[in-house]
């Protein structure tokens, strides 16, 4: 599966960073980093909690 993120609809909040730091950093110029697309099986659970998490929707699991 892939993650994906939606920059038009992120906020910034960092929720999904905290949630799933692997893939989310928060940089020093207030933007957000997605450090990976491909998500592995033994990571589909946490990217789930970081996309029920997202305040704004930004983010999508996709096959
Ligand atoms: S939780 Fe959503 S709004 Fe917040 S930084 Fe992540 S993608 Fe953006």
């Amino acid at each position: 599966m892939k993650i994906e993120l939606d920059r038009a609809k992120c906020a910034v909040l960092g929720i999904c960073e905290s949630v799933a730091p692997d893939f989310f950093e928060i940089t020093e110029d207030g933007d957000i980093a997605q450090l990976r697309e491909d998500v592995p099986a033994d990571k589909v659970a946490e990217l789930e909690e970081a996309v029920q998490g997202c305040p704004t929707e930004a983010l999508r699991l996709v096959p």
